[in-house]
């Protein structure tokens, strides 16, 4: 059922008839879908779905959410794996429709946060411009990444998605709406961005462009362990050498099948116009990797940016993209990544992974991240440590999902202990203690800012940063 307002419902009082532009759905098939997501493991149904057609829209549905005691979260693209843009009982806003895409400066972009960096990326290129980071999987939006940090396989050079962006519009937890950027409202900005939805819902954000490549030439490299993998890319890093980077360790099939040897692999791009050739020679020099499996490829940028297209159509096809996905993400201190990844690597087998998981190993300079709540290992490189788990298809019992949160929780008090970070993204439970753990002395700030833009608490409660009661 559709209706314009957020109205008598559910046993809610009459004096809660707001008037919308947009829509509020209370229909059950619309709610069950925004209590789902990518993780299919968590699911909270909303009372109802706003597809707002305005920000106002916005701040009278946080408005109504703070005053009856209810929780109220944006909703990208719904590739969140642990329930973060559920909602029990409150309002799931539908941010899909919020995808206006302008040029405001020979260098700028403002988009609406429901735009997915896909059509980003097609709003620009024709002007030979791209974000300077992009994440692998194009289907994001720019409010849902934004709201966690946003890493690619250039965050070596550019940071988070979020380092790049100028000014945001935001409905705050009082139902306001604010422009803010590092001269406007600096302390909303500096707290929206990775934010975790906590402070305000993103409704439109100014991107900063740099001139697109035209061609990437990839060279795919294979490694005898980790330790190699490790060192190549800490002297990559060294001599700024690549423009992409991302290191993989991949489960190789056995002769009978059965998927059972650690493959360790480095994907290094280097960009050019045609007329400049990168020479091949050069960009290996120095490197220990097993040069005669080296690939070496050319293809368009936009082919490159694509690339893991083929891989979601291919895990489309087995099934494993309709499965549960326990993803779990962090990033480790750079000088003892290699140690910890190994040990770490060690707790999981095979079918922990799934026929088609991965991990991802790929280092990064701390420095180049400059967001305030990007929380990064204490050490000038980080290693992006990421189990990217898929469940066998079919249905899945729930000793897999019980199995595998619990090897999440272990390994990561295992990366915690030894100065590794999550990156929020991950399919775990978190509590108070856990964020004020993950924060640790930004965490007086984050409390402070939550009582400053959220006072009610209404935000995006799925991430059980602050349990009210
Ligand atoms: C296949 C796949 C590939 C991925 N690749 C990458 C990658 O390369 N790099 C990377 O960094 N991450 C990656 N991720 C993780 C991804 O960035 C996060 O899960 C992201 O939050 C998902 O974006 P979404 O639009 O689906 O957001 P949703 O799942 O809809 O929302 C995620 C969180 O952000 C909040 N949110 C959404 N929109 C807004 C808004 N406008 N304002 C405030 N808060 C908002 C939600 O309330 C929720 O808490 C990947 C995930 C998947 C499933």
């Amino acid at each position: 059922m559709i209706d314009r307002t957020m109205r008598a419902s559910r046993g809610l009082p009459r004096r809660e008839v707001l008037p919308l532009d947009g829509d509020v759905s209370f229909a059950d098939d619309v709610r069950a879908a925004a209590a789902d997501d990518f993780g299919h493991v968590i699911r909270r149904m909303p009372l109802g779905v706003l597809r707002p057609a305005s920000a106002r829209d916005i701040a009278v549905a946080v408005r109504w959410a703070a005053d009856t005691g209810r929780g109220i979260a944006a909703r990208g693209q719904g590739h969140s794996t642990f329930g973060r843009s559920q909602v029990d009982g409150g309002v799931v806003v539908d941010m899909t429709g919020f995808d206006e895409i302008h040029r405001t400066g020979d260098d700028r972009l403002t988009v609406g946060a429901g735009a997915t960096w896909r059509s980003v990326l097609a709003a620009t290129l024709p002007d030979q411009l791209v974000p300077p980071v992009l994440p692998n999987f194009l289907d994001l939006s720019v409010g849902g990444t934004l709201a966690v940090g946003g890493v690619g396989g250039t965050t070596h050079r550019y940071g988070m998605q979020t380092d790049s962006v100028c000014e945001l519009e935001v409905v705050t937890g009082e139902g306001r709406i604010v422009t803010c950027s590092p001269r406007d409202n600096p302390e909303l900005f500096h707290s929206v961005r990775a934010g975790l939805g906590q402070f305000g819902i993103i409704t439109r954000a100014t991107l900063t462009l740099i001139p697109a490549p035209t061609r990437a030439r990839r060279y795919t490299l294979a490694y005898p362990d980790l330790g190699r993998l490790a060192a190549d890319q800490r002297l990559l890093l060294g001599e700024d050498r690549a423009d992409h980077l991302q290191g993989a360790i991949t489960l190789d099939a056995g002769p009978d099948g059965d998927a059972r040897a650690w493959r360790h692999q480095l994907e290094m791009v280097l960009f050019h116009d045609l007329a400049d050739l990168p020479d091949d020679d050069a960009v290996l020099a120095g490197l220990a990797d097993e040069r005669a499996q080296a690939q070496i490829e050319d293809m368009s940028y936009v082919d490159h940016v694509e690339a893991f297209d083929r891989f979601t159509e291919l895990v489309r096809s087995t099934g494993e993209w309709a499965a549960p996905h326990l993803w779990w993400l962090t990033f480790l201190p750079g000088s003892a990544a290699d140690d910890i990844a190994r040990a770490a690597l060690a707790e999981v087998a095979p079918e922990d992974l799934g026929t088609h998981g991965m991990v991802v190993f790929s280092a990064l300079r701390t420095s180049r991240i400059t967001t305030p709540l990007v929380r990064m290992p204490d050490d000038d490189i980080a290693f992006t440590f990421n189990l990217i788990r898929f469940a066998p298809p079919g249905p899945v019992v729930g000793e897999y999902v019980d199995r595998v949160l619990e090897q999440n929780a272990s390994l990561y008090r295992r990366v915690l202990a030894a100065g590794g970070v999550l990156y929020p993204v991950s399919a775990l439970s978190f509590r108070p203690q856990d964020w004020a753990e993950h924060f640790r002395d930004l965490w007086p700030a984050v409390r402070e800012a939550k009582e400053r833009f959220d006072p009610a608490h209404c935000l995006t409660p799925g991430y059980e940063l602050i349990v009210s009661g």
